[in-house]
Formats: C-alpha cells, sequence, structure tokens
C-alpha cells in the first residue's frame, strides 16, 4: 500500500474532502486510525426521511459510527450497527458494504421526541433521547458464512461513550473514538474519528520500550479528545490537513481515502423474491382491503407496487 505524509491538501483531490474513509496510522507507537467524513451522504441519507433534528443528529452519528467500526474489520459483505431501546428514538440503525454503500433509517415516537428539551438534543444524551437498550454489531458475508454479532448495553451519556464500552469488553480492540452530526446552512454532515492500538512489537520503527509505546498511545488518546465536533464537521478544514493539526508531532500517515456512496441494495428482485415466499395468508395481512401490494423501502422510501394480475403471475412462476 502506498503511504504518504498527511501533509496539507495534497492528498484527496481525487477522492474529495467529504463521504470519505481516510486510514491514518501514527508512527512509532502502533497507533491506527480512520477519519469519517459524511457530507453530501449524511444529508441524502437523512434529509430524504424529513426526521427530527434529534432523530437526524443521532442516526447521523450512528452512520459515522459504523463507516468507523466497519473499516476496523477485515470482510467482504455488510457490517450493520443497530441499536434498538426505550426511550423516545427506538432504532437507530446503519449498514455499509465493504465497497462503501451506507444506507440507515430510524424509528421514534414523534410525540416523545418533540417533547425533548433542546439541551439534551444540543448534548446528544443517549438517557434522555434513547433511554436504556443496546447496541448490536453485525458482519454479513453472506449465506455460507458465520454471522459475527457482538452486542453492548446503552451505558454511557453519548453514543461515543457507549462504544467505549464496547471496546472496554473487547479483548481484540483498545480504541477511542470521537463522533458528530449537525445540520448546518448546507444540510446534515457527520463525522467520526477513532483511533486503534495495535500490539506491542520489538522491531518497529524507531525501536520504542514498551513504556514508550504505553506513552504514545496515551498523548494519541489525548490528542483525540482535543478534538472538537466543530473540527469534524468543518467543510472548509480538509480531512488531511485535520489530521495533521492533531498528530503531526506524532508522525502521522494517512492511506488513500475511501469513498462513501449513499446507495441502497433494495431491488424489485429482492421485493418479489419475498413476496413470492409469503402463504396465502401473509398476503391478505399484507394487502388488507387494498386488491395491490406495495412495499416500501424502509432505508431509501422507494415503493415496489404490484397489481392483482402481477402478484398472481410472480407467485405461479417457477
Ligand atoms: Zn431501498
Amino acid at each position: 500500500m502506498t503511504q504518504s505524509q498527511a501533509a496539507p491538501d495534497t492528498l484527496y483531490e481525487a477522492t474529495g474532502r467529504d463521504d470519505i474513509v481516510l486510514p491514518f496510522q501514527i508512527d512509532p507507537y502502533g497507533v491506527r486510525g480512520r477519519l469519517i467524513r459524511l457530507g453530501t451522504v449524511a444529508e441524502t441519507v437523512i434529509g430524504r426521511h424529513g426526521y427530527p433534528d434529534a432523530v437526524g443528529a443521532m442516526l447521523g452519528e450512528t452512520m459515522a459510527l459504523a463507516a468507523c467500526l466497519a473499516g476496523s474489520l477485515k470482510y467482504e459483505g455488510v457490517f450493520t450497527l443497530q441499536t434498538t431501546s426505550d426511550g423516545p428514538i427506538k432504532t437507530l440503525m446503519a449498514d455499509i458494504t465493504s465497497g462503501g454503500a451506507i444506507r440507515a433509517y430510524a424509528n421514534f415516537n414523534a410525540d416523545a421526541v418533540a417533547d425533548l428539551t433542546p439541551s439534551d438534543v444540543a448534548a446528544r444524551s443517549v438517557p434522555r433521547l434513547m433511554g436504556g437498550g443496546y447496541i448490536a454489531f453485525t458482519v454479513d458475508q453472506g449465506d455460507d458464512t458465520d454471522r459475527y454479532q457482538g452486542i453492548v448495553q446503552l451505558e454511557g451519556h453519548t453514543l461515543s461513550e457507549c462504544t467505549h464500552a464496547y471496546f472496554r469488553n473487547s479483548e481484540q480492540l483498545d480504541a477511542g473514538i470521537l463522533l458528530a452530526c449537525q445540520k448546518g446552512k448546507d444540510g446534515w454532515r457527520a463525522g467520526a474519528l477513532m483511533l486503534q492500538r495495535l500490539p506491542y512489537q520489538r522491531d518497529l520503527p524507531g525501536n520504542p520500550t514498551e513504556e514508550d509505546y504505553d506513552d504514545g498511545w496515551h498523548t494519541a488518546m489525548t490528542l483525540l479528545s482535543s478534538g472538537t465536533a466543530v473540527e469534524l464537521l468543518d467543510q472548509d478544514l480538509s480531512p488531511d490537513r485535520l489530521l495533521y493539526r492533531l498528530f503531526h508531532g506524532e508522525g502521522v500517515r494517512a492511506y488513500p481515502a475511501q469513498a462513501v456512496s449513499a446507495t441502497c441494495r433494495c431491488s424489485s428482485g429482492r421485493v418479489e423474491r419475498v413476496l413470492k415466499s409469503l402463504s396465502d395468508e401473509e398476503l391478505r395481512d399484507l394487502k388488507q382491503d387494498d386488491p395491490d401490494v406495495s412495499v416500501t423501502c424502509e432505508f431509501c422510501k422507494t415503493v415496489y407496487r404490484y397489481d392483482e394480475d402481477q402478484l398472481a403471475e410472480l407467485r405461479n412462476a417457477d
């Protein structure tokens, strides 16, 4: 893999400043990281649902978190992050393919969300916005492979804090994360910055001792926590310049950025396979009093509609 010094404004012209996952490394302390910037993608996904700001902000953070965590795994398939909780926001769901196609939706109680105070919303308070529940992480690599699943209770004031609880309980992952999402003049923007510690090795560049290595990690984590939501979301601060600003003293190196797109995976083929597999009774429930069947994708709001003739043809086909 080609590597280059994360000097300001030189690297990402081809990929752009937004809608990217930018992997980086801090030598010599074996710290790996990823910076996520979602601009048009956040606006496309959140904007199409027309959610209240409290829900949009939490969904944007969920998307940025999904992109961040997916980047720490080696997989070919779909990474899904889903929260389930008993407060005003019931579900936050985001998934991302290994090719960078991301989509998301939320379920919530509109009256309860409308009753939230501006300060709870501004604080992105998990106890107030979401209540008690859990976050589930799933990797689906296709029908013939195992689904990996991790679950963590929603214990923390923010989604970042809840994720730290997951990292603490996970033996493989010593990590820290910063999340942000905000609606600005050009629409929704979301961002994430994650650091992940690699195991100590004797032959690292610069030959650090184990103690140096620990110190380097703690320094990097302190620098991470000095990053702000404003910096994470600032359109005028390029991703490489942000990395340089935070970590230049530690020797940060960036890898080529990967693009992320707001792409749904629903299709008429998938919908038709489901309609074909339903029992007559299930199909009646779906139709209710309407002779036609319409199926709306929860992620992208596309409506798939079939009249009686089309349904009969579909269900009688081999
Ligand atoms: Zn869809």
